[in-house]
């Protein structure tokens, strides 16, 4: 007996119902296809409703079609259910070894103490051996055997921060000079970076900055010496094609002194804000050692001579990377620090 239009019907509906709970892929998948063929409103369960509607010959046949089909899709849901659970019990979460890792928040040095460490290596490789001093210093190595004895007016340069009359926050790093030239006989050849105080504030001052001091003490130094030591430093740190000068001062410690300037590395010498106009930065301050540094180390300044110098980092910072307000490297913002 050939197959009534009905039973056709009901046999495509199962095919059609048992390909999508093979690609069923979560419980919801499988509760969703269960209401949509066998639930009070679904498809199978319509034919069966309808089957009243037949021909008395007919109702048989398809009545036990549908049954059948109705089974036939129970137990394939109910399996493709516990093959869903095994899977998941067996395959513990899925680990991709290909991801990439999460990165750790990367730190990075501070502008400050990046320049520090490439003035110290300019100087190392001049030949010169860094040594570091205590902050807290004692007046006689700031001041006294700096030739700057109690009354002398250079004391008025600089405002001290001071414990009691003979210990104080030293106001440069100077002092390491003596404390050396005490240890050591000639030659001497050293850079002394480190921290410095004094009572000042504002847009180019803080009350603690940076200084790197230099020290060389041989026979047969000359101010030609000096020069070449300090202009080999300066075009190793801003380039070689950056102009430099040098102007007479006055420090105590040293006789003759002078003023360093590079060509402003803002305008290029033609004259701005950051310079003044006058086209030149002062950088760092230098001079041929005074005989009463020496007198006071007991080094004969008849056999010796030598040249000092002091330079700024905080400064050299701010020309380096075109900085205008000092205060920003203490703020410690992220947004500045990243920059660098
Ligand atoms: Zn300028």
């Amino acid at each position: 007996m050939p197959m009534t239009f009905k039973e056709r019907e009901v046999q495509e509906l199962e095919e059609v119902a048992l390909r999508e709970i093979q690609t069923g892929k979560s419980a919801e998948d499988l509760d969703r296809l269960r209401v949509k063929y066998l639930g009070r409103k679904g498809a199978l369960t319509q034919i069966l409703r309808s089957l009243s509607r037949l021909a008395p010959e007919d109702r048989r046949r398809v009545g036990n079609e549908a049954n059948r089909a109705k089974e036939s899709l129970e137990s394939a849901l109910n399996a493709a259910l516990t093959a869903l659970k095994e899977a998941r019990r067996a395959a513990p979460p899925a680990l991709d070894v290909t991801l990439p890792g999460r990165r750790f928040p990367l730190g990075r040095l501070h502008p400050l103490t990046r320049i520090n460490q490439e003035v110290c290596d300019i100087f190392l490789h001049l030949g010169f051996e860094t040594v570091e001093g205590p902050e807290v210093e004692l007046d006689y190595y700031n001041f006294e055997a700096l030739n700057i004895p109690a009354d002398h007016p250079a004391r008025d340069m600089q405002d001290t921060f001071y414990f009691n009359d003979k210990v104080l926050l030293r106001t440069h790093t100077s002092p390491m000079q003596i404390r050396v030239m005490e240890m050591r006989q000639p030659p001497v050849r050293i850079i002394a970076p480190g921290r410095v105080y004094r009572r000042d504030s504002d847009l180019t001052h803080t009350p603690m900055f940076h200084q790197v001091e230099g020290l060389l003490v041989d026979k047969g130094v000359t101010f030609a010496d000096l020069k070449g030591v300090l202009t080999a430093f300066v075009h190793e740190m801003f380039g070689p094609e950056v102009g430099l000068r040098f102007r007479p001062s006055y420090f105590p410690f040293t006789e003759p002194s002078a003023e360093v300037d590079i060509a402003c590395v803002i305008c290029r010498g033609e004259g701005c804000r950051v310079c003044k106009i006058t086209g030149w930065l002062e950088i760092l301050g230098a001079g041929m050692v005074h005989p009463a540094v020496f007198e006071a180390v007991g080094y004969d300044p008849e056999t010796y001579t030598g040249f000092a110098f002091g330079l700024g980092i905080e400064r050299i910072a701010m020309l380096k990377y075109g900085i205008d307000d000092i205060r920003l490297f203490f703020d410690n913002d992220l947004r500045f620090l990243r920059q660098f």
